[in-house]
């Protein structure tokens, strides 16, 4: 039987909501394990306890626990008998094995009828890691950090400190529609909201047949890595080609990043409303291409009638990478492609369109026809961890 404790940081200041947002933090933990087995959970001191019984590594138990979003760091518990001297071996039994560095204990006193004093514990703990590792205490800045909790009738002692995403559990934001391409900032957008406890669908156009079914194979293991972080994705696939040639017909070419834009938000926003979704997300990130210009952005989102959150625009890319990497997307994200946006691009795309041009350019197009053809010929699958 494994231990953990999850810990987390905005929750405690949630007020009212905080008991609604540990039941989602609970739920969301016994999902994440249960690919690995059946697990307890309880509320405990502003965290979280799960307990399981499985014959699983408890280093792997505790990395899908560090992929709970609202969790800041998790700990592997060690129940021990509420005895300074069993502690102190457990305790150095852990850091024996560890690189060399000085060590602190602060024990927390949750029963606090408990003789000694946090201090007190702390003291005698540290003598017997003092004398069974030779390592020395240091208060501030010691390279590991024990912490112990007395219970009324044992004793919880924290190692391997795993950091998590933080943010909110998922669940307690309401539902978003996100547009996904197979590209690496549109997925780290999807995850952000995720972060923020939304609940995701993943909005993916594409230009078979006029490319291969690459980019609809990337937004699936884009959608599955997800997946892994919000336990269950829908996922829709919408063809974009028959709007593409309709506007290489009809629609001056500069433009044509900003009208696909423009249809795209217009059939997400179609999506979005059958499924509840309060908003859509987009990966744009402000100033990074051509059609990311303000000018540009606000020509796009006069069409939309719902909220476009964007939650990369202030986001540099080297910080969006880094954040893929942690995530799990950016593997499958820098696999070539050909995105459907790639299609029939100007050389010299307008960087300073106003709605006016948008709706000038559109004016030869049956906008309403073409949208509701590509949702009609839009599919969708769901994605269970
Ligand atoms: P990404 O890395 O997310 O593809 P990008 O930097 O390539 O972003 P653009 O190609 O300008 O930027 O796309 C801007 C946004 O439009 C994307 O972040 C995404 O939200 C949406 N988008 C672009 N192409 C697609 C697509 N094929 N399917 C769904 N959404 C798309
Ligand atoms: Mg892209």
């Amino acid at each position: 039987m494994a231990t953990f404790g999850l810990h987390f940081h905005e929750l405690a200041l949630k007020g009212g909501n905080r008991s609604r947002f540990e039941r989602a933090l609970r739920n969301n933990a016994r999902r994440a394990l249960a690919e690995i087995g059946p697990c307890e959970t309880r509320s405990y001191m502003s965290r979280v306890l799960v307990t399981i019984e499985a014959d699983v590594d408890p280093a792997v138990i505790q990395r899908r626990l560090a992929q709970v979003c609202g969790v800041s760091y998790v700990l592997r518990l060690e129940r021990l008998p509420r005895d300074m001297e069993a502690v102190g071996r457990s305790i150095s039994a852990d850091l024996a094995a560890r690189p060399p560095g000085t060590f602190r204990i602060s024990t927390r006193r949750v029963d606090k009828t408990f003789p000694l004093l946090s201090m007190e514990a702390d003291r005698d703990i540290g003598a017997v890691v003092v004398r069974e590792t030779g390592r020395g205490v240091q208060l501030k800045g010691a390279a590991y950090d024990y912490h112990v909790s007395v219970l009324k009738d044992e004793v919880l002692v924290g190692l391997d400190r795993v950091e998590g995403p933080g943010g909110l559990p998922v669940g307690t934001g309401g539902r978003v529609a996100a547009l996904m391409s197979g590209g690496i900032d549109s997925p780290v957008a999807a995850w952000r909201m995720i972060n923020r406890g939304c609940h995701v669908d993943l909005v993916h156009f594409h230009s078979f047949p006029l490319v291969d079914r690459t980019t609809q194979e990337k937004a699936r293991d884009l959608a599955e890595t997800l997946t892994r972080w919000q336990y269950r994705t829908r996922l829709h696939m919408v063809p974009l080609a028959p709007i593409q040639r309709e506007i290489r017909l009809h629609c001056p070419e500069a433009l044509r990043v900003v009208l696909y834009r423009r249809f795209m938000l217009r059939i997400a926003e179609r999506i979005a409303r059958g499924r509840r979704c309060g908003a859509l997300v987009t990966g744009e990130s402000l100033g990074q291409v051509a059609s990311q210009t303000l000018e540009n952005l606000s020509t796009v989102d006069a069409v939309a009638q719902i909220p476009v959150l964007r939650p990369l625009i202030g986001t540099d890319k080297r910080e969006i990478i880094d954040v893929a990497r942690r995530i799990g997307t950016f593997d499958i994200s820098i696999r070539p492609d050909q995105d459907c946006c790639q299609l029939f691009v100007p050389n010299r795309p307008a960087t300073k369109t106003t709605r006016t041009d948008g709706d000038v350019a559109e004016a030869d197009l049956d906008v309403a026809a073409l949208v509701e053809e590509a949702v009609a010929a839009a599919t969708s699958e769901d994605l269970i961890l």
